[in-house]
């Protein structure tokens, strides 16, 4: 027998960043917002938990309080031993735990709000007319207009037709207890360990008595990424130190603007749309701005009491490619760039950009908020270099 339905103005697949920042501004403009989660928060998810400075302003939640480090130091190594340092007057990021960052924007969007139902995993989506309809273990919900916001791995995408072929990267994530020494060592300074083959790179990002340890890798690289760590975590001085939790998660990355994350009423956001950059494999700011684009355009259509009239899903992914997508592939092209010059001679490469302050000059301007990629790709002139690499 079909259960009988529950109306929502919108309905929010996720509750990781891009869900509950869509889910709390489309409460906060007067939409009945359903928010459904699988997971009940606090849940861990696998990431570094670094937040440039860019990344704050899309936050509508105070998190002073949640900040573990500030990092104003990067270092740069390479696997033959050799390394240097890069430092900026004030900091260029900020360090959080993923779980504590996602249970406040989740009660932000409860506090504006926005239901949430956490413990209840969609299973089902299906299209029906101008409506989507959303099946989960204890109901069935339909809206005008949903926002996917499940993640990486979560079935808006796919059951919307809307997840053919996107590229994908594997990282894995370690919560590591290091002693006082190398807590010391990395106090204010992020490690990027680079040229590996074909492509990634380690980090080290310092946390309040821990540091979080990665690796990322193109796909097809998961098989390797156990034992490509513990190279680097011996490397590290960290091998046999406790762990306290390691997982593991893929990357997606939207290489063209002509890859649709919209149709009919469902908004993909965030992961789900592929929305992290392949420089720095950064997700998070793309994946607040993307929930906050998917709640204006529905907001939109929602006030115009005929939502295909505005067709939120046209709106939504001219957003998408005005505002976020020209940064996505100028942080390709760099990455391009980037890994070519390590591949072709890793050792000049290192020396050359120890010694080109302009490039680091321009990567904390991006990573402060006072410039884009797309900017410094351009003002640099190395758009063209890029174009034929
Ligand atoms: C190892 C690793 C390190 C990273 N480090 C960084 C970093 O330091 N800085 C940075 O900016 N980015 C980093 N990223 C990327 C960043 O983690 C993601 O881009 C970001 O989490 C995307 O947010 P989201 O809200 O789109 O998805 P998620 O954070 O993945 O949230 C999706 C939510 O949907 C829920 N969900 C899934 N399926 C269902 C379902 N069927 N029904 C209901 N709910 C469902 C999940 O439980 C989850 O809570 C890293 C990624 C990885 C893998």
């Amino acid at each position: 027998m079909e259960r009988s339905s529950q109306r929502w103005d919108a309905i929010v697949v996720g509750g990781g960043p891009a869900g509950s920042n869509a889910a709390q501004r489309l409460a906060d403009g007067g939409a009945r917002t359903l928010l459904l989660e699988k997971q009940r928060h606090p849940r861990y998810k696998p990431c570094g938990g670094g937040l440039p400075l860019h990344t704050l302003a899309e936050i509508a939640a105070p998190i002073d309080d949640l900040i573990e480090s500030r990092v104003n130091t990067i270092e740069v190594s390479h696997p033959n031993g050799r390394r240097f340092r890069k430092c900026h007057a004030q900091p260029f990021a900020v360090l959080v735990m993923r779980d504590r960052l996602d249970e406040r924007l989740l009660d932000a969007a409860r506090t504006a709000g926005a239901t949430v139902h956490e413990d209840e995993a969609v299973r089902r989506l299906s299209i029906e007319g101008a409506c989507a309809v959303v099946e989960t273990a204890q109901g069935r919900y339909e809206a005008p207009l949903l926002i996917g916001a499940d993640g990486a791995t979560g079935p808006t995408a796919r059951a919307a037709g809307l997840d053919a072929d996107v590229p994908r990267s594997a990282a894995w994530e370690l919560e590591i207890e290091a002693p006082p020494a190398l807590l010391d060592y990395w106090a204010g300074v992020a490690n990027i360990d680079v040229a590996y083959r074909p492509w990634g790179y380690g980090w080290v990002f310092p946390k309040a008595g821990r540091l979080s340890v990665g690796v990322v890798l193109p796909p097809g690289g998961g098989r390797h990424i156990r034992a490509v760590t513990d190279t680097y975590l011996k490397r590290l001085g960290l091998a046999g130190a406790p762990v306290q939790i390691a997982q593991g998660h893929p990357i997606r990355y939207r290489r063209s603007a002509r890859r649709p994350v919209a149709r009919g009423p469902v908004l993909l956001t965030g992961d789900a749309a592929g929305l992290a950059d392949e420089f720095t494999a950064e997700g998070i700011h793309y994946a607040l701005q993307s929930g906050r684009l998917a709640a204006t355009a529905a907001l939109d259509a929602l006030g115009a009491h005929d939502p295909s009239a505005h067709d939120p899903a046209a709106r939504y992914l001219a957003a998408i490619n005005g505002e976020i997508q020209p940064e996505l592939d100028a942080a390709r092209a760099i990455s391009r760039l980037c890994y070519w010059c390590l591949s072709t001679g890793a050792g000049l490469a290192m020396r050359v950009s120890q010694r080109i302050d302009y490039f680091w000059r321009a990567f904390f301007r991006v990573m402060r908020g006072e410039s884009t990629y797309a900017r410094e790709l351009s003002r640099g002139g190395l758009s063209l270099i890029t174009r034929v690499l």
